[in-house]
């Protein structure tokens, strides 16, 4: 058994799953290129909650410090309180954690973006760079970008997000579903609503829906909360209508459906810590591999916040990945040993030539490992949408492709290898689950 030899990956996006990848293939000696669309790091996005198993994948990855300052920068979740839009009790229930558990994390996703970008080694990010085009053939995986770089290696690993270039090429059928909001996001300075680590759910009644929870206090000792506001609405046909309606304040006949104590609270947020989207999901993938390119995070399986599970969901697939990649060591380099690459494209980083069939063959275990796994994360993202009245909008889904994907709605028997995910995803939403009630 020697190392693994050092393959040339390249990771598409520098969101939370592709960052996290970089980190964990450039420790294992891989000569890796972060490549991102945006001039810099992206870490708009406001609050999340980091589920238990999205923690539990930090802690995981053994990035050192990596845990203890993500951390640091968060707050656990302490109760989960559900309220109508008249602002009365519903619900209240405690977040549950054992002694010596995780938390669940309420924490600012720049924290976590920017606590894994630095620890990224020189050279490896290669911000304002947008893919084009990829290809592959038997001796290596090609890419072209928007400042005119070319890149060629032996593994491409789209984790460009929604509306994921990578995707579009290896699952040609891949398509968007509107779920029927428009969604703000923003954090105030204020800590009068939620405290202690608290998370409130408005449940959805009259069209829109809210959320609330306290994200601690800054640097100066400021109260800081998250808000997020759903307002159902018809998805424009008309791409730039619907950037403009993106840059639109929450509107007031919104708001005045909200308890007042909320409705100040949003009105008081700055326009720069706001953010707005139209929320999309799409169907289950057939497959998160093709060859020596792999999808990552949303790219391979964007879901609806209903469960809180997207950022976990890319961060479990980043672990799964690269532990897959490195325990080619453990099989002599790639199992294989034959047909490796090209001498041009893999002889200096790849000496016994392996790096392309044992590149294989760890997408295709990351692919049994991960696809079963994403698709109850998916299926259970669509079953909470639909009790809590989120809607799909199907008349206005076709975004992307010709068509519906290969496996439709809610493949409960491709879920089934999925196992030790669910109590932490039961928590996230528990808030919905009582509204149904
Ligand atoms: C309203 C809302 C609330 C949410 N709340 C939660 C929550 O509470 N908890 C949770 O776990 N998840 C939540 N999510 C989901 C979570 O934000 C995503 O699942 C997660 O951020 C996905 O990470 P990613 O790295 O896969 O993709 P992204 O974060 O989307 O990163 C993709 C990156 O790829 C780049 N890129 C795109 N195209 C290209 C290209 N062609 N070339 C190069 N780079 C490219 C983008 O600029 C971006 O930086 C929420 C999402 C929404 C919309």
């Amino acid at each position: 058994m020697g190392p693994s030899p050092a393959r040339r990956v390249a990771i598409v996006g520098a969101g939370s799953s592709g960052l996290l990848l970089a980190l964990l293939l450039q420790r294992q000696g891989h000569q890796v290129c972060l490549f991102e669309r945006a001039p810099d790091l992206r870490p708009e996005g406001c609050g999340i909650l980091l589920v238990r198993s999205g923690v539990e994948a930090i802690a995981a990855a053994g990035i050192p410090a990596l845990l203890e300052e993500i951390l640091a920068a968060g707050l656990p979740v302490s109760r989960f309180v559900v309220r109508n839009l008249r602002g009365d009790l519903i619900n209240s229930s405690p977040a549950e954690r054992e002694p010596g558990e995780l938390p669940s994390l309420l924490i600012q996703r720049r924290f976590i973006l920017e606590a894994m970008a630095a620890r990224l080694e020189a050279g490896v990010f290669r911000p304002g760079a947008g893919l084009l085009c990829w290809s592959q053939d038997s001796a290596g995986v090609e890419a072209h970008f928007d400042d005119g770089s070319y890149w060629q290696g032996d593994l491409l690993v789209g984790a460009d997000g929604l509306h994921s270039r990578v995707a579009q090429q290896l699952a040609p059928l891949r398509r968007l579903n509107f779920l029927g909001d428009r969604v703000w996001r923003g954090v105030v300075a204020d800590g009068s609503l939620c405290r202690d680590g608290e998370f409130f759910v408005y449940a959805r009644g009259r069209g829109v829906y809210a959320n609330v929870f306290d994200l601690g206090t800054d640097a100066d000792g400021v109260p800081l909360t998250h808000w997020g506001f759903f307002q159902e609405e018809v998805l424009p046909a008309d791409r730039s209508e619907r950037r403009r309606l993106l840059s639109e304040p929450v509107p007031e006949e919104g708001l005045a459906k909200l308890p007042a104590d909320l409705a100040t609270l949003i009105r008081a947020t700055p326009p720069q810590r706001q953010v707005a989207n139209w929320s999309f999901d799409i169907d289950p993938l057939p497959t998160l591999v093709a060859g020596r390119v792999a999808l990552l995070g949303d790219a391979g399986h964007a879901m609806s916040s209903s469960q809180a599970r997207g950022m976990t969901a890319g961060l479990e697939d980043a672990v799964a990945l690269a532990r897959l990649l490195g325990a080619l060591a453990a099989d002599g380099g790639a199992g294989e040993g034959t047909a490796g690459a090209a001498p041009e494209r893999g002889g200096a980083a790849d000496p016994e030539g392996t790096a392309c069939c044992g590149v294989e063959t760890a997408l295709l275990r990351y692919n049994a490992e991960r696809l079963p796994v994403v698709h109850r994360y998916q299926e259970r993202s669509r079953q909470v949408s639909a009790r809590t009245g989120r809607m799909r909008r199907p008349q206005v889904a076709a975004e992307q492709g010709p068509g519906a994907t290969g496996l439709g709605l809610a493949p409960t028997s491709a879920a089934g290898g999925a196992s030790s995910h669910s109590s932490q995803a039961d928590t996230a939403s528990k808030p919905t689950t009582a509204r149904a009630a």
